[in-house]
C-alpha cells in the first residue's frame, strides 16, 4: 500500500490533518517485518510537556498490518492534539480510542466490498 493511499484511510477515519503528517515526517519508523514490539511514545521536557511523538510500525503487509498503522496512528494524533501539554499516559481510554479506529476501518471496509 501507498503512504497516500494509507494517509487517505486515516482522513476518512478522522485521523490526521495535512499538518499532522507533515509533522510526522522522519518521525515513523517502518520495518519490514511483522513481529516487533510496535509502539507510539511521546517525547517529553523536563516538565513532562509532550515535545514529539515517535511510532513505530510494520510495513503494510496485510490487513493485520494496516490495522496496527491504524491502532499506532491513532494514538500519534491524540498525542499530536495535546502538544505542549503535560503528559497523563491514561492508557485505558487511550487504548479504548485506538481500538475503537480499528474497528471502525473493519467497518467501512465491510461496507465497500
Ligand atoms: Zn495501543
Amino acid at each position: 500500500m501507498d503512504e497516500l493511499v494509507f494517509q487517505e484511510i486515516l482522513l476518512e477515519l478522522g485521523i490526521g490533518l495535512p499538518e499532522f503528517f507533515t509533522f510526522l515526517e522522519g518521525k515513523v519508523h517502518r520495518y519490514p517485518v511483522k513481529d516487533f514490539e510496535w509502539a507510539c511514545f511521546p517525547k517529553l521536557d523536563s516538565q513532562d510537556r509532550i515535545i514529539d511523538i515517535c511510532i513505530i510500525v510494520p510495513e503494510f503487509f496485510d490487513e493485520q498490518c494496516i490495522r496496527i498503522n491504524i491502532h499506532e496512528y491513532a494514538h500519534a494524533f491524540e498525542l499530536f492534539n495535546e502538544l505542549g501539554q503535560v503528559y497523563v499516559e491514561n492508557k485505558d481510554v487511550r487504548e479504548q480510542n485506538a481500538k475503537e479506529k480499528e474497528l471502525e476501518f473493519l467497518r467501512l471496509r465491510l461496507k465497500k466490498n
